[in-house]
């Protein structure tokens, strides 16, 4: 049974190796030249189940307008004359109530929780490195922040997480390069999360794939289903029929645009973020654990020799382009916490944009049409819930049970505006 993927970033390369796991003869589509090189390429690498949520939280709003008068906000709103961000805002805002957080939250775990478990058997079983660290330190600024996380924290309590509240003489005896100059109120250890190179990891997942049989064609863009009675026959491919039996969409920020076309109207917003990449010039000097500063949602990701300073959540402009302010923060929160560790004037910038449903958890599975699955609307966890999403995936395409509920995580959720 042959099966196409539409997109090579780390949800479609997962999604091919579970799928050829599972069987069948793959094919994966990227306008690319190579895997990883849209969304999937710069990420801030953080793998931190427990962190991950939605966007859509309480108090949020509010939180956006304040944003709206900082120089150096985490979340930049740009309003704009586009049905769809305005269509996005109103369900967004209905998923800030508290319930629909908290079960947006719940849904998001399962599936974050799940991709870590299969995370880590890949990478026994095949032996893989990607630039991994052990452990997340959130660290805050002022008593506010810290008090800030008191409901997080409950709920890692609930669900018998491993964390440490910290001092700072904590945090800093955790790890010592933190600047004694940096202001900082305390902070919250996360033991069992981690961080990797998430391209770095796609690029030998690619490889192992493509030795195990799957056929990756790049520079290629697939322009349109081939839909018969309602069950898909193929794909078209820069104006070329290609016959297949099913297809994983897994497009990143262009799935909605793909789904239009057969009547699947899907409110993914591409949600704008930078990364800075630096060489790290002085060892002791530099993080060994990856930190995320909380007041400006920013994190540093020690990958290798490297630091990966990635942040800011930007709605409002499809442009991808690099925005100095929100480069100038990336670095200057950097330089705060590790005055002396990169070489930060030789930054390589990067801009991309999260492929976000207004609610949080992505879709999986089937659609209306027979044999097109989705993978997609991973918004700001993509590389955190790769494994499991994929898996999931390449389960229900073998018409086997996914291992996990998918109760809130299928199509069926967009059924009825903000209430299925
Ligand atoms: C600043 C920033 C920091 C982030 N930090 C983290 C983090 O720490 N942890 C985390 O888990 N996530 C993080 N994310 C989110 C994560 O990067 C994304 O969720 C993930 O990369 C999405 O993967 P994807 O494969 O769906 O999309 P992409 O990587 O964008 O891949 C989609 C691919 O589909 C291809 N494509 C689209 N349409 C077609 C077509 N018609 N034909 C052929 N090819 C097509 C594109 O070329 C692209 O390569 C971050 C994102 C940003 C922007």
């Amino acid at each position: 049974m042959r099966v196409v993927v539409i997109g090579a970033g780390i949800i479609g390369v997962t999604s091919a190796y579970y799928l050829r796991q599972a069987g069948f003869e793959v094919t994966v589509f990227e306008r690319n030249s190579g895997v990883a090189q849209e969304t999937s390429y710069g990420n801030a690498g953080v793998i931190a189940p427990a962190y991950v949520g939605p966007w859509a939280q309480p108090g949020m709003p509010r939180k956006i307008l304040a944003y709206l008068f900082r120089p150096h906000a985490p979340v930049v709103f740009r309003p704009a004359l586009d049905r769809t961000l305005w269509r996005w805002l109103a369900r967004w805002y209905a998923e800030c109530a508290l319930e629909r957080f908290v079960r947006n939250k719940a849904r998001m775990q399962r599936v974050a929780y799940y991709s870590r478990d299969q995370l880590h058997a890949l990478r026994t079983r095949l032996e893989l490195q990607y630039e991994q660290t052990a452990g997340y330190l959130q660290l805050f600024r002022s008593q506010r922040e810290l008090a800030r996380c008191a409901p997080a924290r409950a709920l890692l309590v609930d669900a018998g997480v491993a964390h440490r509240l910290l001092t700072p003489e904590q945090c800093r005896a955790l790890e010592p390069a933190l600047a004694p100059s940096a202001t900082l109120a305390g902070g919250l250890h996360l033991p069992d999360d981690e961080t990797g190179n998430c391209a770095f990891f796609a690029r030998q997942l690619k490889d192992i794939a493509e030795n195990d049989g799957v056929e990756f064609r790049f520079g290629v863009s697939v322009s349109a289903f081939d839909v018969q009675g309602g069950t898909l026959r193929g794909v078209v491919v820069d104006g070329v029929p290609f016959a297949a039996d099913a297809c994983v969409l897994a497009a990143g920020i262009d799935s909605s645009r793909s789904l239009a076309a057969l009547g699947i109207d899907l409110p993914i917003y591409p949600v704008k973020g930078y990364a800075a990449t630096v060489s790290v010039t002085n060892h002791e000097r530099a993080p060994r654990i990856s930190v995320m500063d909380e007041d400006y949602k920013v994190a540093i990701t020690r990958m290798g020799q490297r630091l990966r300073i990635a942040g800011t959540a930007e709605i409002g402009s499809r442009q991808l382009r690099l925005r100095a302010p929100a480069l100038r923060t990336l670095i200057r929160v950097a330089t705060e916490w590790f005055p002396a560790a990169a070489a930060y004037a030789q930054a390589q910038y990067w801009v991309r944009a999260r492929p976000m449903l207004p609610d949080g958890p992505p879709l999986l599975g089937p659609t209306t049409v027979r044999g097109l699955l989705l993978n997609i609307g991973h918004g700001s966890s993509g590389w955190a819930m790769a494994c499991g999403c994929a898996r999931v995936v390449a389960d229900l395409a073998a018409g086997r049970s996914p291992e996990i509920d998918l109760d809130g995580l299928t199509l069926a959720r967009y059924a009825t505006p903000a209430t299925a």
